[in-house]
């Protein structure tokens, strides 16, 4: 059995390193420890010996679990310390690993690599799947207050336009006789505050009857209050001050037309719009969002709505989505809706996220993964989830002990999160562990002991 350790054999690892990341696209979601461990094993299966045989012996799991001192001292039947022993080392969970496998600082040439165990902040997070959608209230169909034929189209679709910009004129009868309106009452304002000051100023001389001068100015007051009127439906109508203040001075031939602006800053997102094209209100002539914010509509399974609290009163719940256009990219939002319905087809309820967007990546449409917090963030200590293995239930991690040498430590894991499962005992912060890799080393144990299994 000369090439049952891996470090003879390459080709095997090869082997195992391959099926592991062949089985497991999302490695941060389902590559658990047992399905690496799994692929591992099925690697060194892979000569075709036996399935059996790598069961736990009698008593095997007192020495794994011996104390460094006790691993220290223990003698195998080879007249010697069992850690250096290459035939025994397995039994006290000692892997002898040559430094050329480490993987060093960033570097990906080797196979294992290694990190501290440290504290961090963890959040109990539930996963779900959602759909981008626009922010309904940051997102308007712009339309005209009266029915007109399209002038003029300002903005192309995608155009980014500030709040009060010009999208688009139409020209309109109707404007047309409310301005004429507007300026009869204008004039006609100005002409009964002309008299009402001359009849006053005959009052004051004497001259003109007190009756004169009530008269007068009760038709002042008539057609100031007809004027106000009349300039305050021209601004309803979208025409602001400086509007009519530029029309004063050119009169003639763009009476009628009016411009639509944008009601708030955003992104044209739909342009219906055609020059000669008559609309009215309700028309559909453009869509308007602000991008910034963005909805993500999440699908609650009914059996975690509880981690919900219910709903969304009480602290805001924060979540990170991600999108598989932009991978790594994390966009952080809360949930500020839960539905008080539920989807009968489905057994989902919708939760809705308002999420930042503020360099405009993500896209109304796109599907999305949610993390949703359900928890206030504790500080603990975590090792990543691709360090702890289990075999036959018990989860241990491997730990750097002196020079070469890797020795299996039992530990009890707490809860997983993401990508990190918290150690409520077994390691201490700040401990070297191999971090990447970890399966290699449990198949080398494997590995060991059914060759030696074999050689028996
Ligand atoms: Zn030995």
């Amino acid at each position: 059995m000369k090439t049952r350790r891996h470090r003879n054999n390459p080709l095997s690892i090869l082997a195992a390193v391959a099926i592991c990341l062949g089985g497991n696209n999302v490695i941060a979601d389902s590559c658990c420890p047992d399905e690496r461990a799994a692929a591992a094993q099925a690697a060194a299966n892979k000569g075709g010996d036996e399935h059996a045989g790598h069961g736990h012996g009698e008593g095997e799991e007192d020495t794994l679990s011996m104390s460094l001192d006790e691993i220290a001292t223990a003698r195998c039947e080879h007249e010697t310390e069992t850690y250096l022993c290459a035939e025994c080392r397995y039994e006290v969970g000692v892997v002898k690993v040559a430094a050329s496998l480490l993987k060093q600082g960033k570097s990906e040439d080797g196979l294992i690599r290694t990190g501290e165990a440290r504290r961090q902040a963890v959040t109990a997070t539930l996963q779900a799947t959602g759909e981008v959608r626009l922010n309904d209230n940051a997102t308007v169909h712009v339309t005209p207050r009266i029915p007109g034929v399209i002038e003029s189209v300002a903005v192309d679709i995608g155009a980014r336009v500030a709040k009060g910009d010009v999208l688009f004129t139409i020209n309109s009868t109707e404007l047309g006789k409310t301005l004429a309106e507007y300026q009869r009452s204008r004039a006609l304002a100005a002409l009964s505050k002309n008299t009402y000051e001359r009849e006053k100023q005959l009052f004051d001389q004497k001259v003109a009857s007190e009756q004169d001068m009530i008269e007068s100015q009760m038709s002042y007051e008539q057609h100031k209050t007809d004027l106000v009127a009349a300039e305050q439906t021209l601004h309803v109508l979208g025409l602001t001050e400086h509007d009519l203040a530029a029309r004063e001075k050119s009169h003639g031939p763009d009476i009628g037309t009016l411009p639509v602006r944008a009601p708030l800053s955003g992104t044209i997102l739909e342009r219906h719009a055609v020059v000669g094209e008559l609309v009215e209100p309700g028309s559909d002539v453009m869509l308007l969002a602000d991008m910034e914010t963005l909805w993500v509509w999440i699908d609650i399974y009914e059996q975690d709505l509880g981690l919900l609290g219910g709903g969304a009163k009480g602290r805001p719940m924060p979540v990170d989505i991600t999108v598989e256009a932009f991978p790594g990219r994390r966009f952080s939002g809360s949930i500020d809706h839960v539905a008080a319905v539920m989807d009968e087809r489905t057994r989902t309820v919708k939760a809705r996220a308002l999420v930042q967007n503020t360099e405009g990546l993500l896209r109304s449409g796109m599907f999305c993964r949610v993390n949703i917090a359900t928890d206030e963030a504790k500080d603990v200590l975590v090792v990543p989830l691709s360090a702890v293995l289990t075999d036959e239930g018990a989860e241990f991690v491997f730990k750097h002990w002196k020079d070469d040498y890797f020795v299996r430590r039992p530990i009890t894991a707490g809860r997983s999160f993401q990508d990190v499962v918290e150690v409520v005992a077994g390691i201490q912060a700040g401990e070297s562990i191999v971090t990447e890799g970890a399966f290699l080393l449990k198949s080398d144990v494997l590995r060991e002991k059914m060759g030696a299994g074999c050689a028996d």
